[in-house]
């Protein structure tokens, strides 16, 4: 038999004022980087050193996207997050040498199938199943970091059908952006078109079908999703 599907196509995320696009390369996520979250969560906020995941970087959809309704879960959630994207590759980076490695910043959400991460949680298995779902990872546009500075601080916030849920500040990162990609960097060699999910505030809760979703971010695009129907 021979293979005769195309090959796939990097997704290509949005950039602010710009036609060239960011290629995607992979995605990384922290757990727990903020106290409040740890807490509603049922864990103990800590400083030891931040935990990653990955997901697909077919997973990364533009803002205005559908994001169907996953199979296999009943309890879907949001989590507003401010996502780094890298534009630089780099290995055993100190934080200061961090800021260099980033091209820009972006409002983001990663959707989670609770249910399964619970599950998976309570019986030590990864929790690849709960966080690694098609459109689960949704991207507002890419704004260069040479406009924002760097993002250690300014109010995010996560509405659902325009009712506030999350409402924090970045100054509340466990672990601050320059110091996640230094961590992240002495696991792998950071790439560009890497995004760094970084973590999401207290408020997490579960979505609907026809959810409208917005996450804002100080100094960055809103990101607006639609939850839809049942994945085709
Ligand atoms: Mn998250």
């Amino acid at each position: 038999m021979s293979v005769s599907f195309a090959v796939p196509q990097p997704v290509i995320a949005a950039v602010e004022n710009s036609e060239s696009g960011f290629p995607v390369r992979r995605v990384f996520c922290v757990g727990r980087n903020y106290a409040a979250h740890a807490r509603e969560m049922g864990r103990d906020p800590d400083r030891e050193p931040p935990f990653f995941f990955t997901k697909w970087s077919e997973t990364v959809v533009p803002s205005g996207s559908v994001v169907p309704y996953p199979q296999s879960t009943s309890d879907f959630h949001y989590e507003a997050e401010l996502v780094a994207a890298i534009g630089k590759s780099g290995r055993n980076l100190s934080t200061s040498e961090a800021h260099d490695h980033i091209f820009g910043y972006a409002t983001g959400l990663d959707m989670t199938r609770r249910d399964l991460q619970l599950e998976a949680r309570k019986s030590g298995r990864p929790w690849d199943t709960g966080k690694n779902v098609e459109a689960s990872s949704p991207l507002g546009l890419i704004k260069p970091a040479s406009e924002t500075g760097p993002m250690n601080k300014g109010a995010i916030r996560m509405l659902v059908n325009d009712e506030v849920k999350q409402d924090a500040d970045l100054d509340q990162l466990i672990w601050p952006v320059a110091d996640i990609v230094s961590f992240l960097s002495k696991l792998y060699r950071i790439e560009p078109g890497d995004l760094i999910y970084t973590g999401t505030p207290a408020g997490v809760g579960p979505v609907v079908e026809g959810d409208h979703l917005r996450v804002e971010i100080d100094g960055l695009s809103s990101l607006d999703v639609t939850i839809g129907g049942p994945a085709q």
